[in-house]
């Protein structure tokens, strides 16, 4: 760990002697295959922890916390373990994985006051399966890995997808949520810091709440979490175009994100739209279908909606460069004809309508369960900025210009660079090349992929060479996305959260992180600190 010396082995047997009595013996685990699996994740793999704690309640996750952090042990918390930026992984020997899995309640639901308060390993997916019968939903409602992904995960180190291009990223609809200290002091921000008020608002006095999001669990651990709910719209319909270039694309992207109507907002190049509708087989494709007239609203509705899929199929080719999928949503047709039209007005005549198959699966099965790897069996690096509209074009040239001059290197090692964009509200562009490789699955992908890709990833040569170019061309890439004003979620230990900050905002976050955690023993390395 960074700045943390390991503690002895007498010492972690000790402790978690202790932490057995405190919390149960079953909340302790230490079988090797376990804690080799919580020292990985999509990417890396980092030193292998010495246990694995997994507490049921608060209280338990509160007091194994204390006696671990009194021994001098590195704890490092993980949600759903979806991450690629070592956000969990340990940084030195001996070190505990706080599998936070355990505490997965949705504890209130509050339809009056339109909040919903959740433990923080609550699964998006299971949240949303415990909202939907209420007729509402988080006004973020999770990633596309929300299946697994936790709610605080998505807090800890920022989330975007379902929701995002109408209200942001996870953090915009964050309420308060309860905080523990390195030294297992449970406190609450937002309106519930009062003794006994309600957790139904964000602001009263300076955001507290605010701290803790993107903090990477480096600044004490999430436990219970509140959201502000939304109204479920009745009607969602995607729509889809294609472009000739990425400059018109992203035109349309900027004027569909002003107009603020539609919810999610996704952009494709033709080599990334290759791989993501690559077939996942008829049963797949049918549950799909199945799963697509439940929700297109009303019997009629979803019926045309399956049959246009079944003639469309994955037929999506044309010439088009780049592809943008949209949907909307709507209480009513007439109001959903309405958002339609004003996102086709934002596109203009330089998108071509293609057929809608991608954001309507996208809306129907929310919460697939995507691979770790890419579909032609490759092991992935995914890396993003968030920039504003204004330097995306400039951003994009700068990348292609360095997959150019880096063009012989990938090559060589058989690496692709399909991107994925996405809008942020009214304000952020989301940027997300993702690195490929044909590479060996470590224990992380074995556990977490179909076998009809695992058979053909075994079969690769490991690949080491590919592992170090996608770490390489990750530093660059990140340069080039800080000289266009990029931004990051995802912070972990990978982006240079600490580059280029003034000493007064580094010296105020390390005063938190004094304050919440003095030895530095939670999540050391997150957030470069
Ligand atoms: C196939 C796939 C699809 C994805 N799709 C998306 C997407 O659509 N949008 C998107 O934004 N991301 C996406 N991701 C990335 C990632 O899954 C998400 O960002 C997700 O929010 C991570 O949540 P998690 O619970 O897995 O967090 P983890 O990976 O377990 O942890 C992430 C960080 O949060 C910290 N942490 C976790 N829980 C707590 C807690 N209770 N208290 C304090 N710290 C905590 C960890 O220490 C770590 O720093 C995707 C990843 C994959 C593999």
């Amino acid at each position: 760990m960074s700045n943390v010396t390991p503690v002895h082995n007498d010492i972690i047997d000790e402790a978690l002697a202790l932490t057995r009595q405190a919390i149960g013996a079953d909340a302790v685990i230490t079988d090797a295959d376990t804690r080799a699996y919580h020292s990985q994740d999509v990417f890396a793999t980092g030193p292998t922890v010495a246990a694995v704690i997994r507490p049921t309640t608060v209280a338990d996750l509160a007091s194994a916390i204390k006696i671990l952090t009194t021994a001098g042990i590195a704890v490092f918390p993980r949600g759903g373990g979806y991450s690629y930026t070592d956000a969990y992984l340990p940084t030195g020997p001996n070190g505990v994985s706080l599998d936070m899995s355990g505490l997965n309640e949705t504890l209130e639901i509050n339809t009056e006051d339109m909040f919903v308060t959740v433990q923080a390993g609550c699964t998006w997916e299971a949240l949303d399966n415990a909202l939907a019968p209420h007729g509402v939903r988080a006004e973020f409602w999770g990633p596309l890995s929300g299946f697994k992904a936790t709610v605080g995960g998505g807090m800890s180190q920022g989330a975007a997808s379902l929701g995002s291009s109408k209200d942001g990223i996870s953090a915009e609809a964050v309420l308060g949520m309860e905080i523990v200290t390195a030294e297992g002091t449970v406190f609450a921000t937002g309106s519930a810091a009062q003794d006994g008020k309600s957790p139904f608002f964000r602001n009263y006095g300076p955001d507290l709440t605010g701290l803790f999001c993107g903090d990477a669990g480096a600044l004490g651990i999430k436990a219970t979490i509140t959201l502000r709910l939304q109204k479920r719209a009745k009607f969602t319909q995607g729509l889809s175009f294609g472009f000739d270039t990425f400059e018109a694309a992203h035109k349309a992207m900027s004027a569909i994100a002003a107009s603020n109507r539609a919810t999610e907002v996704f952009g494709f190049t033709r080599r990334a739209m290759e791989g993501a509708i690559a077939s996942k087989g008829l049963w797949e494709d049918l549950k799909i279908m199945f799963a697509v007239g439940r929700t297109s609203g009303g019997p009629i509705a979803g019926l045309f909606q399956v049959l246009k899929m079944a003639l469309a199929g994955r037929r999506w080719s044309t010439n088009s460069e780049c592809f943008v999928h949209c949907a909307v949503e709507a209480d009513n047709p007439t109001e959903l004809k309405g958002h339609m039209q004003t996102v086709r007005d934002a596109v203009g005549s330089a998108g071509r309508d293609i057929p809608n198959t991608m954001p309507t699966v996208m809306r129907a099965t929310p919460f697939m369960p995507y691979p770790v790897v890419g579909m032609d069996a490759k092991r992935m690096l995914p890396l993003h900025a968030i920039l504003p509209f204004s330097k995306v074009v400039a951003f994009h040239r700068a990348l292609e210009a360095y997959f150019e001059k880096r063009k012989a290197d990938m090559d060589a090692l058989d690496m692709t660079t399909p991107s994925i964009f996405g809008t942020l509200s009214t304000n952020g562009f989301l940027y997300e090349p993702v690195l490929y490789w044909p590479d060996q699955p470590d224990i992380f992908h074995e556990r977490n992929t179909p076998e009809e890709l695992l058979a053909p990833m075994r079969e690769n040569a490991p690949s080491e060479r590919g592992r170090i170019l996608a770490k390489e061309m990750f530093e660059e890439m990140v340069t080039i996305m800080h000289e266009h004003s990029g931004v990051h979620l995802q912070i972990g230990k990978a982006y240079p959260y600490t580059r280029d900050r003034s000493d007064m905002t580094i010296a105020l976050v390390r005063q938190i992180k004094d304050l919440t955690d003095p030895r530095g023993l939670i999540n050391p390395g997150a957030l470069g600190l």
